[in-house]
């Protein structure tokens, strides 16, 4: 890896770490926010910094039932949710101006009509001069209005490895790009917004991949995921996180589960669900074969009701 990537990577996730959004390209090159490299090749199209549409990045979420459940709530646009009647897209039909859109923003994406919702491939650069390329594999279900991708590192017409393994995949080893609660993204939102969020979410993975931790805001409210995955210099994850994990619940998590006492039945149903999906978390065999278009003509299944256990990522 070339030191000027190096470089970004670091620059990059400490802005992740003080709440700085990268900027995004077409293509889903990110450059640092605050600083902008010169000369910048391509066109700049979403600002993330504290004067955009968002003010802090996503926090990504854990594996826990209620963490899930309400991302994929928060993420169908379920009736009772506050998504706007306007954006939201309910058909296949109805997705076609904003996947054209999402094409022209990120060049390559493919996209396989279903009857009941669509299959998008979306390439993303990361980082100018990285040697390799994340793709997405994204389901989109109008009759569930659910999303769920799939995120993986591709080296030329080969080498695919998934991207993971850590707690912001979820079970069926997906993508946990933001915490649904944060109503961050909602069905019928902007596919390009969702495409960004990946996009940072495959940088946060490739930051700690080269670096050693997980940059910037995360969510995990369950003790023994945060003892088992967080680095100490990363943020803390707990309900009212207070700096890095080392100096807000390091100390109490460690100490509680050496000695945890007692747990309520729901505590301890919880932690038997962490652990299975975490010994368990990857892709279903479908979707690594889809990716690496093992399967020769890139078959996609239909949606239907029976895939909603492993689409929604509740198949455990
Ligand atoms: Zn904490």
């Amino acid at each position: 890896m070339e030191l000027e990537v190096k470089r970004h990577i670091q620059i990059i996730g400490q802005d992740f770490d003080q709440g700085i959004f990268p900027n995004i390209l077409d293509g889903g090159v990110l450059i640092p926010g605050a600083r902008p490299i010169a000369p910048v090749l391509g066109k700049e199209r979403g600002h993330y910094g504290q004067q955009s549409r968002q003010t802090e990045p996503p926090r990504t979420t854990g594996t826990s039932a209620a963490s899930a459940a309400s991302a994929a709530s928060a993420a169908s646009g379920a009736p009772g949710t506050s998504g706007s009647a306007a954006q939201v897209a309910c058909t296949t039909a109805d997705l076609e101006d904003e996947i054209d859109t999402l094409k022209r923003a990120y060049p390559g994406t493919q996209s396989y009509h279903q009857a009941y919702g669509v299959w998008l491939q979306i390439p993303c650069a990361v980082l100018h001069g990285l040697g390799y390329r994340a793709k997405f594999l994204v389901a989109l279900n109008t009759s569930l209005r659910q999303v769920s991708a799939w995120g993986f590192w591709e080296a030329g017409d080969v080498s695919v490895r998934w991207i993971g393994d850590r707690h912001t995949n979820y079970g069926d080893g997906s993508i946990c790009a933001f915490d649904g609660r944060d109503g961050t993204w909602q069905f019928g939102g902007s596919l390009i917004t969702l495409a960004d969020l990946y996009a940072m979410w495959a940088f946060r993975h490739l930051h700690l991949h080269v670096r050693g931790h997980w940059p910037g805001p995360q969510s995990a409210e369950r003790r023994l995921e945060r003892v088992y995955e967080f680095q100490p210099n990363e943020q803390c994850g707990c309900d009212t996180p207070s700096g890095t994990y080392e100096n807000c619940c390091m100390a109490k998590d460690t100490a509680a589960e050496l000695m945890p006492g007692p747990l309520e039945l729901s505590a301890m149903r919880s932690n038997i669900r962490y652990a299975l999906e975490r010994q368990n978390r990857r892709p279903p065999a479908v979707i690594a074969e889809l990716v690496s278009e093992a399967n020769g003509m890139q078959v996609f299944p239909e949606f239907t009701p029976n895939l909603v256990d492993w689409v929604t990522g509740n198949w455990i």
